[in-house]
């Protein structure tokens, strides 16, 4: 079966995506089951993903300039292969998306060149109250002399422990509502309180910190916190959809090389339908979520309202994916959970990260709302 998208994709995107996977396969793959083993990335991983932190920033900041399925086909090709860094290419998306939306031009030309010299951006919305509630934080920023004093709790955020430059989220009661302000190393007023671990995405890291800093880098006006978190979101779980569609890929190829190599009373195990039929209905899961989050990137690209179809592939991703890493596992027989296959990371990986970018059902109200609110 093609898994090319040439009838999808223009000349270029098409062969930016081989090249990508050309390249995720020969220098990341290695690294895999090593970097979930040792849960640590080598320096030289790292490395050589740089040049993928920077493809849809603009040109005049530094960067390539790419349409938004650039960054969809980059997550697509490492979540195949290494599901635990494409979080790395997130935050980096998540910090640059918020300084492209509401930065100023001062802010855009100070932080996002930045990407280009090899720095690294994390994204602080979410804190001990439940992620699914922003707007309940409890983290707040009060004016103090030119700028901010922002002091609470934040928590789960991705590769807060190298990241050079931070958009943090905070309520700013004076003003009302939520804003977003830029942090930048040395991070005085940080302390980092405990990593965040999960039995998936090895190698991701992720923190719990406190803060009592003082910044003057305000993104948007103040109370526009909110509005500017949920249209960030909108770009990156687009690419993230992609990255579950990379991942549930990866299951269902090792699902069919098994039932084609696995034989069984004379045959192999694909000829019972009630093994090829199941890998057959997690595939079309599979591909109907890609053509969804491709839909969505080409909307998005166009500048077209496209925050149903956003939050529609991104749970209809996180389904396949979960149905995908099942399905393997369950056709893998007494090799599920085995750890002489990559199967049971898979489906570590797959738990683990489809609450990313919002739950399935924060997607399903936000898809809900858009069917129901014309009617
Ligand atoms: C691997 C990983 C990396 C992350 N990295 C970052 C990061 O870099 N920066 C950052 O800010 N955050 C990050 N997060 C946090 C992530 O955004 C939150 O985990 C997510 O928004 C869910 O929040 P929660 O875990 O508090 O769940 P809760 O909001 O407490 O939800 C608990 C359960 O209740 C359900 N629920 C909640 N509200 C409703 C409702 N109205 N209707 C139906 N069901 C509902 C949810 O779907 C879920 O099943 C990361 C999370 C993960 C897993």
């Amino acid at each position: 079966m093609d898994c090319n998208y040439r009838e999808i994709l223009s000349e270029q995107e098409h062969s930016f995506l081989l090249q990508t996977r050309a390249f995720m396969e020969r220098e990341i793959a290695p690294f895999a089951e090593q970097i979930d083993r040792d849960d640590d990335v080598p320096v030289e991983v790292f490395e050589a993903l740089k040049p993928y932190l920077y493809l849809t920033v603009p040109k005049e900041y530094g960067g390539e300039g790419h349409e938004e399925i650039y960054d969809c086909i980059a997550v697509q090709e490492l979540g195949a292969v290494c599901p635990a860094l494409v979080t790395y290419l997130e935050v980096a998306q998540l910090f640059g998306r918020a300084l492209m939306i509401s930065g100023t031009e001062e802010q855009k030309h100070r932080y996002l060149p930045r990407f280009g010299q090899g720095k690294v951006g994390a994204y602080a919305l979410t804190d001990l109250t439940p992620g699914s509630d922003p707007a309940s934080m409890t983290t707040v920023a009060h004016r103090e002399g030119e700028g901010w004093r922002i002091r609470g709790t934040k928590r789960f955020i991705t590769f807060a422990d190298i990241a050079d430059m931070m958009v943090v989220f905070a309520r700013t009661p004076d003003e009302g509502g939520v804003s977003a302000f830029v942090i930048e190393r040395p991070y005085e007023g940080i302390e980092f309180i405990r990593r965040n671990e999960w039995s998936g995405l090895r190698g991701h890291k992720a923190w719990e910190f406190s803060l009592d800093v003082y910044t003057d880098q305000i993104v948007g006006r103040p109370g526009d916190g909110l509005s500017l978190a949920l249209k960030v979101l909108n770009f990156t779980r687009t690419s993230l959809a992609c990255g579950h569609v990379g991942l549930a890929t990866s299951a269902l190829d090792l699902a069919i090389r098994f039932a084609q190599e696995r034989v069984v009373g004379g045959q192999p195990i694909f000829r019972h339908q009630s093994i090829s039929y199941a890998i057959v209905e997690a595939k079309a899961r599979v591909e109907g979520a890609r053509l969804l989050a491709y839909r969505a990137a080409r909307m998005s690209e166009r500048g077209v309202d496209h925050r149903a179809e956003t939050s529609m592939a991104k749970f209809a991703a996180a389904e396949a994916l979960i149905e995908a890493a099942s399905t393997a596992n369950r056709v893998l027989g007494g090799y599920a959970c085995n750890l002489d296959t990559p199967a049971e990371r898979y489906l570590r990986d797959a738990f683990t990260w489809v609450a990313a970018h919002g739950t399935i059902e924060i997607q399903k109200m936000t898809v809900s709302r858009s069917l129901f609110s014309s009617r």
